[in-house]
């Protein structure tokens, strides 16, 4: 018989990615590291917008589309319902990486598989995503 280990002795699930695995553990059955979620299919990167879901955020991505009649590129935006696992615990603002699974609700098909960080090196095409906050500095010399 093979040794069954406990399971707050299991390291996360080899997911099929090369994505690093997160150092914090959840019980939740949609991650993909700690419960029993496949994916499969694109991954895709973005910035998280919103969090203000119940394991859920809003994930934004822009590409540049080419307008072959003005010979230049257009911004457009597209944005993603993803599972958010409690074990990432991704604040607004950051980059992640999404990867595609099975539908778990009328909307949400992908789920975050990897944080990337504060986006703060800008991506080609792509505005920094300004934090939901009061800012306090660009009220100073009033012309
Ligand atoms: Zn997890």
């Amino acid at each position: 018989m093979t040794p069954t280990r406990a399971p707050s002795a299991r390291r996360a699930r080899d997911i099929g990615l090369d994505v690093r695995a997160p150092k914090a553990r959840c019980d939740d059955r949609h991650c993909p590291f700690h419960g029993h979620l496949p994916v499969r299919g694109q991954v895709l990167e973005g910035t998280v917008v919103s969090t203000a879901m119940q394991r859920t955020a809003v994930v934004e991505r822009t590409l540049l589309h080419y307008v072959a009649k003005f010979e230049r590129y257009e911004k457009r935006r597209r944005r993603y319902l993803a599972h958010a696992p409690p074990c990432l615990n991704v604040p607004v603002g950051h980059r992640v990486r999404i990867a595609e699974t099975r539908p778990l609700s009328k909307l949400v098909s992908f789920c975050i598989v990897e944080d990337l960080g504060e986006a703060a090196r800008r991506v080609r095409g792509e505005e920094a995503v300004v934090p939901t906050e009061a800012p306090e500095a660009s009220k100073e010399a009033p012309a």
